[in-house]
């Protein structure tokens, strides 16, 4: 068991609903174990200029419900040299910080080790839309924004319907296609376009037609936004274009942030929750360097150097003398999450086209 008196929670890379949720059971966690919480405003950049809140039951009582995150976020390249490290450490010494918690995605979790290897034990909580985080199922927020996008997608048909047309949307996701994969299940899409998986494009422009010569008015192509041309351009535009130039009514909708904001799911509340007294938790068992991870509708921990390089594995990244460090046993277990991420993705996949035929 570790005694710590003060612990700093923030909130990094890009925004999450249920972000909030989270701050505040840290917040609650905390409290029954006699800790105090000091807000950093501003991720990294708020460490670094010692812009603190103190965060007391009172101060977060209403905060579950709102989206965005009421500490801010920021990227801070100055975080990652080492004078802006050792400024950000300093802050945790002049203030009585004994740990911290850092919600974002990975780029937040390396900032998180840093400040393990520092001396202030630090703790990863995955807050991103993207569920871009190879070592957990779940990253809070995603179910929010493909609720966000379902029923934009909705309305999109509404107007697609009247008017006879097809839209291709584009939605958020990074490099990771689950966010358009779950969109286009829920909203009856003819077709997703993800980076994970090939894509067929004269195939779905059969499909389109032949919806059309059916007499189907509206149809409803989600394309991931990391998917790309050969020229690095994105692909939604391309297949836009495409399609219209062989003589189909079509309007192109980019989502982008827009999904991002609102109000968190039950879903974002709740796991934000968990998770975030979990984050406690293992500060207090004396644990850090560890990313909260959702496997299999449990919550667990994860050494964060072990999930930063099993995403890596994933994203067919790694570097030489990367796995060096891990045993046969942890290789392994490396490639059985990427092949459950993979299957899981190749599962939505064959949803969408089952729905589409
Ligand atoms: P996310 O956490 O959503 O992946 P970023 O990649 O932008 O978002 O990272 C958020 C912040 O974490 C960065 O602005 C920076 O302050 C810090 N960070 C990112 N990468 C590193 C790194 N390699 N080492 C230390 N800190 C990092």
């Amino acid at each position: 068991m570790a005694t710590f008196r003060k612990i700093g929670v923030l909130t990094s890379g890009g925004d999450a609903p249920g972000m909030n949720a989270c701050v505040k059971a840290v917040v609650h966690r905390a409290k029954e174990q006699g800790i105090e919480v000091v807000g950093i405003n501003g991720g990294y950049a708020g460490l670094i200029k010692g812009d603190l809140v103190d965060l007391t039951s009172e101060k977060v009582a209403n905060i579950i419900g709102e989206g965005g995150t009421v500490l801010y976020t920021s990227r801070c390249p100055e975080f990652k040299t080492e004078e802006g490290i050792g400024t950000a450490v300093k802050t945790c010494r002049d203030n009585g910080i004994d740990a911290l918690i850092c919600i974002g995605g990975d780029g937040t979790f390396r900032g998180a080790t840093d400040m393990t290897f520092h001396g202030v034990p630090s703790i990863g909580v995955p807050g991103t839309i993207d569920n871009d985080i190879t070592a957990t199922d779940y990253t809070i927020g995603l179910d929010t924004s493909i609720n966000t996008a379902a029923r934009l997608i909705d309305n999109l048909r509404d107007t697609n319907e009247s008017h006879d047309r097809c839209g291709v949307v584009e939605l958020m996701g990074n490099e990771c296609g689950q966010i358009a994969l779950y969109a286009a299940i829920a909203s009856g899409a003819v077709a997703c376009a993800i980076p994970e998986r090939p894509f067929d494009e004269d195939a779905v422009i059969r499909r389109i037609f032949a919806r059309r010569a059916a007499g189907t008015r509206s149809t409803i192509v989600v394309v991931a936004e990391g998917l790309k041309t050969p020229e690095g351009t994105p692909y939604s535009e391309a297949f836009y274009k495409k399609i219209k130039a062989l003589g189909i009514q079509a309007k192109f909708f980019r989502a982008a942030h827009v999904i991002r904001g609102g109000r968190p799911t039950v879903r974002d509340r709740v796991t934000a929750a968990r998770m975030g007294n979990r984050a406690v938790e293992c500060l207090v068992n004396g644990e850090s360097n560890l990313v909260v991870c959702e496997e299999d509708g449990k919550i667990t921990t994860m050494d964060i150097a072990f999930a930063l390089i099993a995403d890596r594995m994933y994203k067919n990244k790694l570097k030489e003398g990367d796995l060096d460090r891990f045993t046969p046993e942890q290789i392994d277990r490396m490639k059985a999450i990427c092949e459950k991420r993979r299957t899981e993705i190749a599962a939505l996949y064959a949803t969408v086209e089952h729905i589409a035929q």
